[in-house]
């Protein structure tokens, strides 16, 4: 769980309010305004390779699978 979202272990914590809380007080990652885990991808949650021209906001993997499907065109 590096670069996914926390939500998955808030998931598995589930409804249990106290731990809930414990949780995000000790384990919550930071909010942040730049660097490299600012940019995300938005279909799986990777932190490298992100492409954020045209406002796609991909990884590079997730961009090869869907690029077609956005309209681009190989030209090689
Ligand atoms: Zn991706």
């Amino acid at each position: 769980m590096t670069t996914s979202d926390h939500a998955k272990t808030l998931k598995q914590i589930g409804h249990k309010k106290a731990k809930r809380e414990k949780y995000e007080k000790h384990n919550k990652p930071k909010d942040r305004k730049f660097g490299e885990s600012a940019k995300k991808c938005t279909r799986c949650g990777r932190t490298g390779a992100h492409i954020s021209k045209y406002g796609l906001n991909l990884c590079r993997q997730c961009f090869r699978e869907t690029a077609k499907e956005l309209g681009f065109k190989k030209y090689s």
